[in-house]
């Protein structure tokens, strides 16, 4: 409920300004007083809400939350009592998933390049749905043909996108063909096709391409006389808005809708959502350690920065709206600056913000995904430590009161 107000679980609130309320600003310097700086605060209930907000303009597609954005079994919990499955792409995810007691028949191991240690690991704990995008790949399912079912990465170019995640990954209609050629005379089973467009997408028809030559390649599949597939896997890059909006997510998806329904009603849907998620859910607050004025600019330096909580900047193009948490007053050009030795470790080069006092808090918003889960301890500064907030949903809460 109430960070929710502050990192906003609904689309398109750019500036925190708009939304705190002196009930935030408490909370805020309660934790903080409690817990010390920096500080990851996350909202559960943004999680839930975004999630409903994700399965209800993709009704009928099996939503995957990919753990990679923000890796952590309160988010993993959280997700499982809404009836998520799971997107897994290391050992280490399915160490996290089934330490949570994840039902395995709700995973999918999609990881296109794996050891074969990885894919025991991930056969062990019961997941037998893997991704291959080669020739070399689908042989390594050579002596566990009997378990797996597999998907086929097809690769479609984005160049707009935070991360053009088909540069490194997925394979041509051409060359998918002949794996599948090759699967069927090898007794391996095809389950379908998979594809990611590239994260935080903000053009739906990147999917509407995407899933039209998805189709082209079912049609080729059962054309050739090789087994139908049943399975279209649409990826993950559903898009957030930070400090710019982005349209709503049942807008978005419109489009995506209408060419789903375009596909063969045999064909089961499912979605690899990561960002979109968990990136509302979580805000940073951290503290100002030390100020300076040079070149005419007031420095702040955080306890938190690039090498911390801030590493989207480098890693995710990551521009998160933030504000001091008592903004009123007069603003001045300011430089916001992590706390490591190292000169790039800057957050914001000329961000306007009133006259700061050491201790003074400063938050971030959107900070859920592809920040901590990439942080650094560089320094010996330490990971801003996790708050959790909303685990139990309101109606446990009111339940277990009423039982107590
Ligand atoms: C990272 C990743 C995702 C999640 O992507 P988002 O852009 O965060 O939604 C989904 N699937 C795969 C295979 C990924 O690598």
């Amino acid at each position: 409920m109430i960070i929710s107000s502050i990192s906003p679980s609904f689309d398109n609130v750019s500036s925190i300004e708009a939304v705190n309320d002196a009930s935030d600003v408490q909370l805020i310097e309660s934790l903080v007083a409690r817990h010390g700086a920096p500080l990851m605060v996350l909202d559960c209930d943004s999680i839930r809400h975004q999630y409903r907000l994700l399965q209800a303009a993709l009704p009928g597609v099996v939503l995957h939350f990919a753990l990679k954005p923000l890796p952590l079994a309160s988010v993993v919990r959280s997700l499982m009592d809404e009836g998520a499955h799971f997107d897994l792409a290391t050992a280490g995810e399915v160490d996290l998933v089934a330490a949570e007691s994840v039902p395995a028949d709700r995973t999918i191991y999609t990881h296109p390049i794996k050891r074969d240690a990885d894919i025991r690991a991930a056969l062990e704990y019961g997941c037998n749905v893997f991704v291959v995008d080669s020739i070399n790949e689908l042989e390594k399912f050579i002596r566990y043909k009997d378990a797996v079912e597999i998907l086929v990465r097809l690769s479609f170019r984005n160049e707009d996108a935070y991360a053009d995640l088909s540069k490194k990954f997925g394979c041509s209609a051409e060359a998918a063909i002949q794996i599948i050629q090759r699967a069927f005379k090898l007794g391996i089973r095809i389950k379908g096709l998979s594809f990611h467009v590239g994260s935080q997408t903000t053009d739906p028809e990147k999917y509407v391409n995407a899933i039209e030559q998805s189709a082209a390649v079912l049609t080729q599949v059962s054309a050739l006389g090789l087994p139908a597939l049943s399975t279209l896997d649409i990826g993950g890059g559903f898009p957030v808005g930070y400090a710019e909006e982005v349209i709503g997510i049942d807008e978005f998806c419109r489009p995506i809708r209408q060419a789903l329904a375009e596909l063969p009603e045999t064909v089961a849907v499912w979605a690899e959502p990561g960002r979109f998620i968990v990136a509302p859910a979580m805000i940073n607050v951290s503290s100002v350690m030390g100020q300076a004025n040079r070149d005419g600019k007031q420095w702040y330096y955080l306890d938190d920065g690039i090498y911390g909580s801030f590493s989207g900047i480098v890693f995710d193009h990551g521009n998160y709206p933030m504000d001091a948490l008592h903004w009123e007053g007069e603003r001045f050009a300011s430089v916001l600056a992590g706390p490591t030795c190292d000169s790039v470790d800057v957050i914001s080069e000329d961000i306007m913000l009133p006259k700061l006092k050491n201790g003074d808090l400063i938050v971030t918003r959107m900070m859920g995904a592809y920040t901590l889960a990439t942080a650094t301890d560089f320094n010996f500064f330490r990971r801003a430590e996790v708050v959790t907030l909303n685990e139990q949903p309101v109606m446990d809460q009111v339940s277990s009161f009423n039982a107590g």
